[in-house]
């Protein structure tokens, strides 16, 4: 017998085991607490430039194979852009000094031992020590495994790393950082083209989707918050919305896909992570030169990406923790001051707006990570999903969507 599937969030995760699952035949009803659907990852109408800008500046890589075939089940793999190669422009504040990182499409790593290539002021020899990481134990931070300093660590490591782990890369786990290497440079130029949504977060991943859910008869209720679930022996009985309860039938699963401190208040005894980490994102409103490059590194300053985007220029700093309470405006000029010198646009500040996600990822350190659960729970129709359960990989898009279709292939069991 096959009933429906409930599914607790609507984010990437939530999405991802609801398009698997709708697309097997199965009814799923998507309850999301607040009026949008995206979570971590949506579009919003920003008052302060006039435009509609996303949460934050999201980056893909062409290895991302799940959130891939995902865009491709949407209907939207195109709206996706990135060069053609796998090419990654850096400035250094400091020095001024300019590079393109130009990674060959194979996994043999040529453009290691080409210095047009490779990491200004760095040998081949240097990039050695980094398979180390692919053989760390899981329990051990990457500054104990690899020396966290010097020219190919500043200009490379550190950059992929703190993008990636979202935290200080010295206290992050060897493990995550084997897992993105494994996925990008191990895996050759081919799986590190650099794709940004280019019309907006919400256009590219979550309209199509929900429009694809709804084709499929799948039902989308927002300002629906789980308040409890009502447990019998080995499974849920019932799911407590406050004003409504559900109740279900035997063959009907929930997959619950919120954040790791929305789980745990809703299931006590869940060891999930308690730590997070912020990123922050600067939007201006002004148009881009014509060859601002999509996505730049910045080295030595206090920005660290800077997208451009049609009539705006956006940046990213995460780990950024440290700018939670700085004042706001004070923060947008100083961010615009590197972003003018970098672009040479006028040093007057442009209409603005700071975003600051104070939970945007879990701490990606090796402690926080081993609290992180699989998707069995000891009830058999509770499945967990969330970028934050251990699916090997750091806080991604990539993550949430893996972790949404093994969701979605545990609960197809649970109505044999
Ligand atoms: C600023 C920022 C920048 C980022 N940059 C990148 C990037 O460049 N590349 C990348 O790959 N990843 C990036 N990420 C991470 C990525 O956004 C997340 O990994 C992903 O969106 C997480 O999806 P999720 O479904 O696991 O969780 P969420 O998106 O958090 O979704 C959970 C949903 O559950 C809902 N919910 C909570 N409680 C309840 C309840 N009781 N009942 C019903 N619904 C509930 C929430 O409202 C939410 O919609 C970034 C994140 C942020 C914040």
């Amino acid at each position: 017998m096959t009933g429906a599937v409930h599914i607790i969030g609507a984010g990437l995760s939530g999405l991802s085991a609801a398009l698997k699952l709708s697309a097997s035949g199965r009814r799923v009803v998507v309850h999301e607490a607040t009026a949008f659907a995206g979570g971590r990852c949506r579009s919003y109408y920003d008052a302060s430039v006039g435009m509609t800008i996303d949460n934050g500046n999201h980056l893909l890589l062409s290895g991302n194979h799940a959130a891939l075939d995902y865009l491709r089940d949407i209907g939207a793999a195109d709206r996706l852009i990135g060069p053609p190669s796998a090419e990654f422009p850096f400035v250094d504040l400091g020095s001024g000094e300019r590079w393109k990182l130009s990674f060959n499409d194979g996994r043999v790593p040529w453009w290691v031992f080409d210095s047009r290539r490779r990491v200004p002021g760095t040998r081949a020899l240097d990039y050695l020590p980094l398979a180390r990481l692919l053989r760390a134990h899981p329990g051990k931070a990457v500054g104990e495994v690899i020396r966290c300093e010097g020219t190919l660590y500043r200009r490379l490591v550190e950059p992929l790393l703190l993008a990636a782990l979202n935290i200080d890369p010295p206290q992050g786990a060897a493990r995550l950082a084997a897992a993105v290497i494994r996925e990008t440079l191990a895996a050759g130029g081919r799986a590190c083209r650099p794709l940004v949504a280019r019309e907006g977060l919400s256009a590219t991943m979550i309209e199509p989707a929900l429009e694809t859910l709804r084709q499929r008869g799948g039902e989308l209720r927002l300002e629906h918050q789980l308040r409890g679930f009502c447990f019998a022996a080995d499974r849920v009985e019932a799911l407590d919305f406050g004003s409504e309860t559900i109740p279900l039938g035997s063959g009907e699963a929930v997959v619950l896909a919120v954040p790791p401190y929305a789980a745990v208040s809703l299931l006590r005894e869940l060891t999930a992570p308690t730590e997070f980490r912020a990123i922050v994102n600067g939007h201006f409103r002004i148009d881009p030169p014509a060859a601002a490059p999509a996505i730049l590194g910045v080295l030595g300053g206090t920005v660290e990406w800077i997208f451009a985007f049609p009539g705006r220029l956006s940046v990213t700093i995460s780990a950024g923790d440290r700018l939670i309470d700085a004042p706001r405006e004070e923060l947008a000029k100083a961010v615009w001051g590197e972003v003018a010198r970098v672009t040479g646009l006028p040093p007057t500040l442009p209409p603005w707006q700071i975003v600051r996600e104070r939970r945007a990822t879990f701490a990606a350190t090796p402690a926080q990570d081993a609290r992180r659960p699989g998707p069995q729970t000891r009830w058999r129709n509770l499945v967990l999903a969330g970028d934050w359960t251990d699916t090997g990989l750091p806080a991604t898009i990539e993550s949430a969507i893996r972790s949404g279709s093994r969701a979605a292939g545990l609960v197809a069991k649970v109505a044999e």
